[in-house]
């Protein structure tokens, strides 16, 4: 059996032996600094702050990222690249040398276990070979890099296991025994491991702190769901005896996760719904007498959004709406219909004057866009319209040239929409800036909303008087229970239909060695006078702030190679997220006036560029992307009659991903992708998780739409029945969820 205290006593490292030795001051308490009661080294402090753990409650919060039963839950045969994976094994023949270009010192060495061996390398790091001894038994922890079929591990965590301890505790053995130790695997950090987060949770436990804890779920909820309480649930999940135990506690805390999420979302809509808004009594026939003058006819999905909308405009309260549409489904239309309505109504009890619009965009780009969209739109009235970004201000008409936008100043434009003779503004981030301040703020408009936080949004949406009504529009599909549960504050209108005459899209899902095949195909595009995306492989790194520079790095080369040794003859452009905002305009502006004619980019060309002379994307490494990823990447070829490809080139051959890739080709409606996504990979792979800033816990928990209607409905009582307050447990949370929730 795996014995753990075993492995403590003959280990000792000093984390391990600092537990032993603290001054113990007085009792615990949940909301205790963590140095208080433990000692700390450097690195560790810093391992926990950036674990963002500060309290013994957040120690207790934290939970474990898997169980190992003894050994390690993955071999050397199995190792994928991508993967983060720990590893028990030996080490043998590791050496150090000095890379002669670089000068770096590298450490080389192969890991080996009953299943075969791989290369680990450390670089910078000339020590380890000293203290890590021929034929040692270790615990690896790293991640996998190279390719299928040649893997090495680049600077792992190597844990020295100390001989007479794991072998008795490993793999077969121990299955064949039957009763396995249950390890808690922790999400780590350098300088702090597992066995510290164990062992302090041992000690924690020994204290009153359990006792000390408040529920933030009500015991008649957690009754109702047999929900285990706090207390029994943090145990079972940092310590379980049997694995049910864990799992019990796991679903405890995503349904308290997905509770907490959708009590905040129910006391924003309460919020809301007790506000005032503007008054349109002649909203309806606005929006009628603007489609009517368009000359295309709008879909039936955008005439239901339109009347959706227009529906909560006679309403007493500000509306909160979320308008889905894949990308091209048209939601400018739906935005222009009904801010018409907005800018041609007056103000109550004047005779002069409009409402004001605002229409803020994620980028200056797509501001800017818009700003031409809704000239187009508007410009036979008799209304200003201004643009603001970080790099300037525009009005529409200019007084001098008819017909034209002009450069006008900041503190011209904050003093015309402050008197309410600009109705519509569309912007950037800049909209939010506290100087800007609007007359009659009616209607607020946001596009691409998870780029923008819930804060930001209320930023833009209390500057008037009376509340604005707010529309929230996105391009991403949001499966439903996802929706339900991070939108729970908005009702839902969805675009599910193209307008007429956009060409349908091939998919094309290609083998390695048939990339040759594709870049004939852009080759063909480009003599036509068309342009082309080449998408970078997304690059998984745990640490958030660099993959930044990684992806520019693979972008960077990826584009040189590209012109140097496939197109030579044409001008390639390259996008990236480590580039500065006018870096950015000005590739894309040069990609839009058609002078570059292949952009080389990351997946930040994946939020709303509009370029339809653009009619084929190559995108490499598609299996590292999720399928509504892809599926939003494609639809940036998808803006015209003509009909666009999509080149998808993995880099494995796995059958898994294969099969997942080709649903891509056999199927182009987002939601259902977005739903195969959440069942195959789990919401966390849906768009990246740091958008949505929900825990593993709660994502698990987005794919059991029962455990959500349960949330739901426990949340909307507690809630209706102002009992919340009831509950000091539960409004930390809130507060806790609200501040970690990216979308804040
Ligand atoms: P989204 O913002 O939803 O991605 P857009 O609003 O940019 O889509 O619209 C995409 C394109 O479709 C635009 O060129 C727009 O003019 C056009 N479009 C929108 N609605 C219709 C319609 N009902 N009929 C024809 N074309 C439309
Ligand atoms: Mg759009």
């Amino acid at each position: 059996m795996y014995n753990f205290e075993a492995r403590r006593i003959h280990e000792g490292p000093a984390s391990i032996a600092s537990l032993a030795s603290l001054d113990y001051t007085g009792a615990m308490r949940p909301e205790d600094a963590i140095t208080k009661h433990f000692r700390l080294d450097k690195n560790q402090i810093a391992a926990l702050k950036r674990l963002g753990l500060a309290t013994i409650l957040d120690l207790l919060r934290h939970f474990p990222s898997r169980y190992e039963s003894g050994g390690a839950s993955v071999r050397v045969e199995g190792l994928s690249p991508g993967t983060k994976v720990t590893l028990v094994g030996t080490m043998k023949g590791l050496k150090a040398k000095k890379l002669w270009k670089s000068r770096r010192n590298i450490t080389e060495g192969w890991f080996e276990d009953g299943s075969g061996r791989v290369k680990i390398m450390w670089f910078n790091q000339p020590y380890i070979a000293s203290y890590i001894k021929e034929g040692s038994m270790v615990k690896v922890t790293g991640t996998v890099g190279g390719k299928e079929g040649n893997p090495y591990i680049a600077n792992p965590e190597v844990e020295y296991l100390p001989p007479g301890v794991i072998p008795e505790g490993l793999f077969d053995a121990e299955k064949e025994a039957g009763a396995p130790g249950i390890f808690p695997i922790y999400p780590e950090s350098r300088g702090i491991t597992s066995l510290w987060f164990f062992h302090a949770l041992k000690r924690i436990f020994e204290s009153s702190v359990l006792a000390a804890l408040e529920d933030p779920i009500p015991s008649s909820v957690r009754e109702r769901y047999h929900l285990p309480d706090i207390a029994t649930a943090i145990q079972w999940v940092h310590k379980p005896e049997k694995e049910d135990h864990a799992t019990v506690a796991r679903k405890r805390f995503s349904f308290e996760e997905i509770f907490t999420i959708q009590v905040a979302r129910a006391l924003d809509r309460k919020e809301n719904d007790s506000q005032v808004s503007f008054p349109m009594p002649e909203a309806v026939s606005l929006s009628e007498r603007f489609l009517a003058s368009l000359d295309v006819k709008p879909t039936n999905a955008q005439k239901r959004a339109i009347d959706d909308i227009l529906v909560d405009f006679q309403k007493p309260h500000p509306m909160a709406r979320l308008l889905e549409g894949d990308v091209g489904s048209g939601k400018t239309l739906v935005a222009a219909a009904t801010a018409y309505a907005v800018v041609n109504s007056r103000p109550p009890e004047r005779k002069s004057g409009t409402l004001q619009a605002a229409y803020m965009a994620p980028t200056e780009i797509l501001a800017q866009q818009h700003f031409q969209s809704f000239i187009r739109y508007f410009k036979h009235l008799p209304i200003n319209i201004a643009l603001i970004t970080g790099s300037g201000c525009k009005k529409f008409p200019s007084k001098l040239k008819k017909g034209e936008a002009t450069d006008i100043s900041r503190t011209q434009l904050l003093k015309w929409v402050a008197g309410g003779e600009i109705a519509m503004v569309v912007g950037t981030h800049a909209l939010i800036q506290k100087s800007l301040k609007f007359q009659h703020l009616a209607y607020a408009i946001v596009d691409e909303q998870h780029r923008f936080g819930t804060r930001q949004r209320r930023a833009l949406a209390h500057k008037g008087d009376a509340a604005p009504h707010f529309l929230s529009m996105t391009a991403t599909p949001i499966p439903r229970t996802l929706a339900l549960t991070l939108y729970g504050d908005l009702d839902i209108s969805v675009l599910d239909e193209l307008p007429p005459g956009r060409a349908k899209i091939s998919t094309m899902l290609l083998k390695p060695q048939d990339r040759a095949e594709a870049y004939e195909k852009v080759r063909d595009e480009i003599r036509k006078g068309h342009q082309a995306y080449v998408i970078c492989p997304r690059i998984n790194e745990p640490d958030p702030a660099k993959i930044n520079a990684l992806q520019a790095k693979s972008a960077k080369a990826e584009a040189k190679r590209l012109k140097e040794e496939v197109f030579p003859e044409f001008e390639i452009g390259l996008l990236h997220g480590a580039m500065k905002a006018d870096e950015k305009d000005a590739v894309m502006t040069r990609f839009a006036a058609g002078e570059i004619q292949i952009l080389v980019a990351t997946s930040v060309i994946e939020v709303g560029i509009n370029v339809p002379n653009a009619t084929v994307i190559l995108i490499e490494g598609a299996e590292r992307f999720g399928l509504s990823q892809l599926h939003q990447l494609r639809g940036r070829v998808q803006r015209s009659s003509y009909p666009p490809s999509c080149f998808l080139l993995p880099e494995t051959k796995s059958e898994v991903s294969m099969k997942r890739l080709k649903t891509l080709s056999e199927s182009d409606d987002g939601f259902k992708l977005a739903e195969a996504d959440l069942e195959a990979r789990g919401a966390g792979d849906l768009f990246g998780k740091q958008q949505w800033g929900v825990s593993d816990l709660g994502m698990e928990a987005l794919k059991n739409v029962k455990l959500i209607r349960a949330a739901r409905d426990e949340a909307e009582h507690i809630v209706r029945s102002d009992g919340v307050t009831k509950y000091p447990a539960l409004l930390s949370r809130i507060s806790k969820i609200a501040t970690e929730l990216h979308t804040e």
